[in-house]
């Protein structure tokens, strides 16, 4: 079975899924996006995709700012999702990418009298950072952009060169990923991940107002840790000095799961290895997107069979 991908409204292979060269979205960065989780679980034999409906409202938020109207509901669009997954049959994690865009053969940097659409694709996709031994990050020299620039609220593709600034820097310096401050100085998120710090047993996290994009394995995480693990969680500000301090540190995202931080600027991180709450919250956040906590599986839309 060739990759798939839906795309101007049906689904065709991936290959033939392909627009013009003066498409706005493309020319200047006009389009936003979600990346959703497939976990594959032997045991029951199934795809979960996880927390589906809460990605597609956050799109909806993005698309109001950059004045895209989706062509579809938000049941709509959960339901082609997962005919998107069930029709390429995969049995292994997957990614899945939904993106609305500007679709306008035009020239001219505006929001306004153009087309839109939506497309989705699907591909296999591997942990993206070290789930066991944790990363390494650096403080990048790259600010977060601010809400008055772009708002980073919203997941637009033309904010990502900040983010991707940040990570090639942190990488050409031999690091593991970039931890961006606000234009205040104060601890905002990695270049693809949200935040945490443990500090004297409690979660600390920066707040949406210091130019973070709210992720969903955030809230996932802030959920977890205080109706299963019974720890206190704040959203704060946090300072440079902060993290250096930290018992435990790590990053959470669809893509990332929950990373242990080992190091900043050559600053251990409590021991240095993966801390004792990290790995809880780790191991509780896999069974959970796995399907396997009864209690959460409402989170969880089954690929192959209807939901139970
Ligand atoms: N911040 C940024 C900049 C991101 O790109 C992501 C990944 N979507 C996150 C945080 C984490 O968000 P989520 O948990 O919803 O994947």
């Amino acid at each position: 079975m060739p990759p798939l991908a839906f795309f101007k409204g049906k689904f065709v292979p991936l290959s033939e899924a392909k627009m013009s060269i003066m498409t706005h979205a493309f020319l200047y960065g006009t389009a936003c996006f979600e990346g959703i989780r497939g976990e594959w679980n032997e045991r029951k034999q199934e795809l979960y995709l996880f927390r589906v409906e809460d990605h597609y409202k956050r799109l909806f938020q993005s698309c109001k700012i950059l004045n895209i109207n989706l062509p579809f509901e938000l049941e709509e669009l959960c339901r082609l999702t997962v005919e998107l997954v069930r029709r390429s049959g995969y049995k292994e994690g997957v990614y899945i990418r939904p993106l609305a865009y500007k679709s306008s053969e035009a020239i001219g940097v505006r929001l306004h009298n153009l087309e839109d659409d939506f497309l989705i694709f699907v591909i296999p996709f591997p942990p993206y950072l070290d789930l066991e031994r944790g990363v390494r990050c650096m403080i990048s020299s790259w600010r977060r952009v601010e809400a008055n620039m772009i708002p980073p609220q919203a997941k637009i593709t033309g904010l990502y060169v900040n983010s991707a600034l940040a990570k090639t820097e942190a990488f050409m310096k031999g690091f593991d990923e970039a931890i961006m401050l606000t234009k205040d100085g104060y601890v905002s998120e990695g270049s693809g991940e949200n935040i945490f710090i443990v500090m004297n047993g409690k979660l600390i996290t920066p707040p949406p107002y210091d130019d973070i994009l709210v992720g969903i394995t955030r809230d996932t995480i802030i959920k977890l840790a205080r109706e299963e693990l019974g720890l206190e969680v704040e959203e704060r500000r946090i300072s440079r000095a902060e993290l250096y301090m930290a018992d435990e540190c790590f990053l959470t995202g669809t893509a990332a799961y929950v990373t242990p931080v080992v190091e900043i600027d050559h600053h251990k991180i409590g021991t240095g290895r993966r801390g004792e709450i990290t790995h809880k919250l780790q191991k509780l956040y896999l069974e959970v997107i796995r399907g396997e906590r009864e209690k959460y599986l409402s989170w969880c839309t089954p690929v192959y069979s209807e939901r139970a």
